[in-house]
């Protein structure tokens, strides 16, 4: 049995007044004690995230980290900057840094590498994008985006994270994947690991993520391997983030 996981994915939104409110409000919506609720800020709003959610039992991260210790990598922030803030969970290789940012599986693996060691849970995205989809190469890709991850770090490594597959076309597009589309990637990512070890398989948290939102998100959360969502867009509203979490839940 594994335990269903939302995690909210902010990106570069918010001011001090609306993370204030949208804090207070997914507080006080308290979402279900057994989905693992987190919220993914931008950087200067984790101290804020730290004050708001100590205790409530969400938890909070960060949406990248940098692959080195400390010391001279100017507008980098380090694990243990994000540890010193209470965060729990980073979001690795996500879409936009993979393709605004030009992060690559190599440097990915790294910071896959710096997240587990510190004892920090990261949410490794994987997905192909439209054209790799309609040249029937997603498996393919996924596959190879996962395991440069395992080859750098070691399947054991994967006992610690957590996995999304978001197909980019998905992602702020309102074009969500099909529940079976969404299914078919998810079991071939847990079989992938479980050829390398079935019991980190069948104890991984895989997420599904791409337009998930209050109305579709439960029969996404139905199939068997889909382990809950990654959310963009709808994470950004108390209710309907609220929604989701305990569309994760039932
Ligand atoms: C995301 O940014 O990871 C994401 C899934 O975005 P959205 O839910 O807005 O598609």
């Amino acid at each position: 049995m594994r335990t269903p996981v939302v995690a909210g994915n902010w990106k570069m939104n918010g001011t001090r007044a609306s993370v204030s409110e949208l804090l207070a409000g997914v507080k006080q919506g308290q979402p279900p004690s057994t989905v693992e609720t987190v919220v993914c800020a931008p950087y200067p709003y984790l101290p804020q995230v730290e004050a708001a959610l100590a205790g409530s039992g969400i938890r909070w991260g960060a949406q990248n980290v940098s692959e080195h210790a400390a010391g001279a990598y100017t507008g980098e922030v380090s694990v243990a900057m994000l540890q010193d803030f209470g965060c729990s969970h980073v979001i690795l290789g996500h879409s936009e840094r993979r393709s605004l940012f030009a992060e690559q599986d190599p440097g990915i693996a790294e910071k896959f590498v710096a997240v587990t060691a510190a004892g920090l849970t990261p949410i490794l995205c994987v997905g192909e994008t439209l054209e790799q989809r309609e040249a029937g190469a997603t498996g393919q890709v996924v596959e190879q985006q996962l395991m440069a991850v395992i080859q750098r770090a070691g399947v054991a490594a994967l006992a610690g994270a957590v996995l999304a597959y978001e197909p980019v076309w998905a992602i702020g597009t309102g074009r969500t994947a099909t529940p079976e589309q969404a299914q078919a990637v998810h079991a071939a990512l847990r079989a992938r690991v479980a050829q390398e070890d079935a019991a980190v398989a069948a104890k991984l948290p895989i997420l599904y993520g791409g337009s998930v939102k209050a109305d579709n998100a439960a029969e996404l959360f139905a199939c068997e391997d889909i382990d809950g969502g990654l959310i963009g867009g709808a994470s950004l509203k108390a209710d309907d983030f609220l929604q989701i979490c305990r569309a994760a839940a039932a």
